[in-house]
């Protein structure tokens, strides 16, 4: 893949996902930033922990729900960094309970952190790719946005919207270089996909998965990279599904 050097950021960049694709984009050499939730103790560790790795990924804290913490994160960002190039919105969480169950605040806790967070994320940062007539804006949605999941209204909702945003932005910029796209993720063997019991991964989710067995992080983060590539140029508002088989749309 080319190499121009870009600054990359990357929402929830310590989580499973989050930080595959945060050293597969250093490792391109690229520039890359992550957020953490202002709470995360761990933070400084695992900034500390990249650096012995030897990748040197700056993170910053940023709420993604929080309209004025993405300002200033972003703001923070430009002046010590330089402006972004490449925004992967990664950070996301469930909430999964059958709509019977489901009250506002698992609703609202999962719109805002995987929707609202595109919102308030791209808007620090589209004005300017456009002015640079470069960028891409890549959304970490899920095949259960694609298909539905059961207990996951409030996550299926949140992640089919993240598409419908793809494809409406991608038109708005798609004459200035800037690309948008959704990756759909199939089960990938992070934390999240982990915490489901043994017996409910081994009875439930792994036969339905063709290839027999959970993706990778780096699978995804190969992926990702592609899309942030000079040869991508021409990918624009599509949703591309990594998950073994077990969805074909
Ligand atoms: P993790 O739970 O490991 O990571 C999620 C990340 O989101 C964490 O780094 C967390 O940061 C961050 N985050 C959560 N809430 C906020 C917030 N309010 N503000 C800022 N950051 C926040 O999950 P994964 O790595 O597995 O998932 C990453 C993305 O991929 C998610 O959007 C998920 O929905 C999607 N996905 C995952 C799949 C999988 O199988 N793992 C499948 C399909 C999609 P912190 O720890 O600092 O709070």
């Amino acid at each position: 893949m080319s190499a121009t050097k870009r600054v990359a950021l990357v929402t929830g960049g310590m989580g499973g996902l989050g930080e595959a694709i945060c050293i597969k984009l250093a490792m391109l050499g690229h520039t890359v930033v992550s957020t953490y939730s202002p709470g995360n103790a761990k933070a400084q560790e695992w900034q500390a922990g990249m650096r012995v790795q030897g990748y040197d990924i700056k993170a910053y804290p940023c709420d993604v729900t929080d309209w004025n913490s993405c300002v200033a994160c972003v703001a923070k960002v430009a002046a010590e960094v330089g402006p972004v190039d490449v925004l992967v919105n990664n950070a996301g969480i469930t909430r999964d309970m059958t709509f019977k169950k489901m009250d506002r605040v698992n609703w609202d806790a999962v719109i805002h952190t995987n929707l609202d967070s595109c919102f308030n994320m791209t808007k620090q940062v589209a004005d300017g790719m456009v002015d640079r007539n470069w960028g891409r804006i890549i959304n970490i949605s899920s095949v259960n946005g694609q298909k539905g999941a059961f207990g996951q209204t409030n996550y299926s909702a949140a992640k089919a919207g993240m598409h419908g945003f793809t494809k409406a932005l991608s038109l708005e910029v798609a004459r200035k270089g800037v690309t948008v796209n959704t990756i759909s993720p199939g089960y990938i063997g992070t934390q999240m996909v982990m915490a489901i019991p043994k017996e409910v991964l081994d009875s439930k989710i792994i036969p339905q998965i063709p290839m027999g067995r959970l993706g990778k992080p780096e699978e995804v983060a190969g992926l990702v990279a592609y899309l942030s590539s000079e040869e991508a140029a021409f990918v624009t508002g599509a949703n591309i599904a990594i998950n073994g088989g077990q969805h074909m749309q």
